[in-house]
């Protein structure tokens, strides 16, 4: 039986997939945070690689990789296989097909180099020194510091207080590539000074990180941001992904009945999701997409749909997304990349509209699926990544019941290597479950501002 396919390095796509070319209808534009009117792009100038705010608003179906992208996506682990869980699916009795993506072998360890990579080589093109970003687990700041290693470009993160003390190596990993790391809230902005003042112990949230970054940016020259999720031009380099799985599941000769990830800000699920949208919304396939969050992060399952803001200190525009309020205290789950409030505006529309469900697990369920996986098909996933996994068995599961042989297909978003603790935790009975109660959730939600 067939387990594995892989891709020669010529079989690299040499086009990034744009879904806005096919949304059914074009994204609500992003809000002013001052005056809460539609904004052009222009202030994003300020911020990103003018080639990435072009790529924010483009409608273009097909944008081309620069080859200098391509040649360090090549160094750097890509194509990566696809596998056939015969084993997982041996052990779940189920009838069911179940495939992964490998997106965990790369020297970062999960997907967010196929964005960074294409940042640092955007920026390295228009001359900026030094770039800031935010990171929550560890992963966008080690593909970023990576990425940034490779172009040249100095790099500051700020990484969220929870994730800097449970993941000390994630750190040593962002230095090695020569980073500057600091835990947020920092001590170094006026944002993280507010937020420290109000609690010296914050565990901090991506969404604060968020605003510490850019008003390290906004305040100093040769000095750019870099957002390793949500935005349009994340997601888009993001479909290298799912453009090799179609290939490879051609090569398998079979067609996915389900496509899960996990999502934070929605990027590494749109990556591999998106190509085969694209064949949905052009009414070619029906496949099914099934995008897993956290219950402690319920934003697709318990928000709204609804204008806020992208970051906890209100300097960003505001973002037509599933939202549970840019306020709202992220639990410290360990997996950290999960702790967003929102998720990417593309993908909340295509919730919104039918083409996409999702569902919510508790850090609990989603380990024990992870550590069924370790077990079976030997890979050990990032805590993030069992959100996946716990999406695709459960899947399975009903398969089995039903008696259907369903083709499943998941995200293997990133290796958990670097976050041993979470399976720690996890078998010494010590993983706490968190899932907001109505009267939290409402607080937070009645601080998102009201647009008319
Ligand atoms: C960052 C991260 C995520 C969540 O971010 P998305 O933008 O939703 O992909 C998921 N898995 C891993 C391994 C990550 O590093």
């Amino acid at each position: 039986m067939r387990i594995k396919v892989t891709l020669q390095p010529e079989d690299l796509p040499k086009n990034w997939y744009n879904i806005q070319h096919d949304l059914p209808e074009p994204l609500p534009p992003p809000l002013d945070p001052g005056t809460l009117k539609p904004m052009s792009p222009e202030p994003l100038l300020r911020l990103f690689a003018k080639e990435c705010v072009m790529q924010e608003v483009s409608t273009d179906e097909y944008i081309p990789i620069p080859e200098e992208v391509r040649e360090a996506y090549l160094r750097l682990g890509r194509p990566s296989p696809l596998y056939r869980a015969t084993r997982l699916e041996a052990y779940l009795k189920t009838p069911a097909k179940i495939f992964y993506k490998r997106e965990d072998l790369n020297p970062a360890g999960s997907h967010k180099p196929n964005t960074a990579i294409a940042q640092a080589y955007y920026h390295m093109k228009e001359g900026t020194k030094r770039l800031t970003t935010e990171t929550g687990a560890g992963q966008w700041g080690s593909a970023l510091a990576m990425s940034c290693a490779l172009f040249g470009i100095d790099c500051t993160v700020y990484m969220t207080r929870s994730a800097y003390l449970q993941k000390p190596y994630r750190r040593t990993l962002m230095e090695v590539y020569g980073a500057d790391v600091h835990a947020s809230p920092s001590g170094l902005t006026k944002v993280g000074q507010k937020f420290l003042a109000q609690d010296p112990n914050h565990p901090g949230s991506l969404g604060l990180a968020i605003s510490e970054a850019i008003e390290d940016c906004v305040t100093h020259d040769g000095t750019k941001y870099s957002l390793g999720s949500v935005l349009n031009h994340v997601l888009l380099h993001q479909t290298v992904i799912g453009q090799e799985a179609l290939e490879q599941m051609k090569m398998f000769e079979e067609q996915p009945d389900y496509i899960v990830g996990c999502i934070g800000g929605g990027s590494n699920y749109a990556g591999l999701a998106y190509p085969f949208m694209r064949e949905k919304l052009k009414k070619k396939s029906d496949t099914e997409f099934v995008a897993v969050e956290p219950k402690a992060v319920p934003s697709t399952t318990r928000g709204q749909y609804r204008y806020d803001f992208a970051d906890t200190g209100e300097m960003t525009p505001l973002m037509k997304m599933y939202t549970v309020g840019h306020t709202y205290q992220c639990p410290p789950i360990h997996g950290g990349g999960l702790r967003y409030h929102g998720k990417a505006p593309s993908m909340c529309m295509l919730i919104d509209k039918g083409y996409m469900s999702s569902v919510a697990y508790n850090q609990n369920e989603a380990m024990d699926a992870a550590i069924t996986f370790a077990r079976t098909e030997g890979v050990v996933v990032a805590p993030e990544t069992s959100h996946a996994v716990k999406g695709a068995i459960d899947i399975a599961l009903k398969c089995k019941e039903k008696n259907e042989a369903k083709v499943i297909l998941f995200n293997l978003s990133g290796h958990g290597l670097l976050d041993l603790k979470a399976y720690e935790d996890k078998i010494n009975g010590k993983l706490i479950d968190y899932s907001p109660d109505e009267a939290m959730l409402k607080e937070s939600l009645a601080k998102i501002p009201m647009v008319a």
